[in-house]
């Protein structure tokens, strides 16, 4: 059997991936940065990096099944959109316009509530938007093996210069093969030079359109509203490309972007939805917890029923709080659910008593 890629495995230990290839080299293998490796070669190469490798047990990998969907089940999806950038560039100002924007008279008094996301519609199409702007998250997410993200905004302030985080940015979407569209902000400020920052992404080889390149770049200004639409109507554009689908006729599948306990109402848990339905009343697997959904409400606070792909949703109703970036399954069976949680957190708490220098490949036969 083979299990985590090269790149993965990597990624796991914290070391560049060719220095994972060059291992596999010393051991005669010929390893390619996509390249699936087996246990054995997945062992002698960690253990050169002073780790060990962990294999949880053929029970817990297999308890939830992979189901594959059949083409015909498959229906359009929103896209999932991150913000990325430098400090101060306007990340926080152009997610608050976007979310201000959709939130229309009389709907709870204007007032939105932080669940980690939300989603707009434009032009009758919906966009959902992860409310954490930054690379951290967005590599803390993929870390954990969830890849949140359909379409990053790269937002450079003109007034500034592209800088080391907009780099960041930029190989982080990059590196995860999510494609960029890039958000010239502060145009309205007298220092503005939008010139001078596709100049620089140019220099780093990314071409806007304006200058014959593939990427789309749009002017804003954060502050004073403008263009704002413009912009996204080329991420819906980006996103059309990508033919996003999902099947929102199963058990649902998705990934927490936060949990918290509150005093009143117990453990909050944020998540989204990526594909199936998740309803009121549904026994839900998430990390090393598991509960019933016992309440379910949007970013808007109002209640739900039932959420289906690419829907931020905060719901009530598990025993803990689970990991951002932390899978959830939808079971059939509470006992079972409950069963695996249990079986997680033993082998969690049996991680953590081992030495310091440790990675577990529990992301192994995680496939969902
Ligand atoms: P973040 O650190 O990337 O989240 O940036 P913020 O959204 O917090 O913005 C940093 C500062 O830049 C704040 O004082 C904003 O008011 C200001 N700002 C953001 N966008 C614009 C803009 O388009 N024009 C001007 N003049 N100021 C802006
Ligand atoms: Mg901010």
């Amino acid at each position: 059997t083979e299990f985590v890629t090269v790149s993965e495995l990597a990624n796991m230990m914290n070391v560049q991936p060719t220095q994972v290839i060059a291992a596999c080299m010393s051991l005669g293998i010929f390893a390619s940065i996509n390249q699936r490796l087996d246990a054995e070669t997945i062992q002698i190469v960690s253990d050169e990096f002073g780790f060990e490798a962990e294999f949880v047990s053929a029970e817990v990998q297999d308890a939830i099944p992979v189901v594959e969907d059949k083409e015909e089940d498959l229906i359009p999806r929103p896209p999932i959109i991150t913000v990325m950038g430098h400090v101060d560039h306007g990340k926080t100002s152009l997610l608050d316009k976007i979310r201000n924007a959709n939130v229309t008279e009389g709907e709870a008094g204007g007032i939105t509530q932080h669940i980690g996301a939300y989603s707009v519609v434009k032009d009758g199409k919906k966009l959902t938007f992860l409310d954490t702007p930054g690379h951290e998250a967005f590599t803390a997410m993929r870390a954990r093996g969830a890849q949140v993200t359909d379409v990053a905004i790269i937002i450079v302030a003109a007034d500034d210069d592209v800088m080391p985080q907009t780099k960041e940015a930029i190989s982080h979407a990059q590196a995860a093969g999510v494609p960029m569209v890039f958000a010239i902000n502060k145009i309205d400020k007298p220092g503005a030079n939008p010139d001078k920052i596709r100049e620089q992404l140019s220099q780093m080889n990314i071409l806007v359109e304006e200058w014959g390149g593939k990427y789309q770049s749009q002017e804003i200004s954060a502050k004073q509203n403008l263009n704002i639409d413009l912009l996204l109507e080329k991420v819906l554009l980006e996103a059309e490309i990508l033919n996003l689908r999902a099947n929102p006729n199963k058990n649902a599948v998705g990934v927490v972007i936060e949990s918290s306990l509150d005093k009143g109402k117990g453990y909050v848990t944020n998540m989204l939805v990526e594909a199936g339905t998740l309803k009121v009343g549904d026994v839900i697997l998430v990390g090393r917890n598991y509960g019933k959904v016992r309440a379910m409400h949007d970013e808007k606070g109002n209640a739900l029923k039932e959420a289906g792909p690419a829907t931020p949703v905060s719901i009530l109703g598990i025993n803990g709080a689970p990991n951002a970036g932390d899978k959830f399954n939808v079971m059939d069976d509470e006992r079972e659910a409950k069963s695996i949680a249990s079986k997680r957190e033993q082998l969690y708490r049996e991680q953590g008593l081992r030495a310091t220098k440790h990675i577990t490949l529990d992301e192994i036969g995680r496939r969902l």
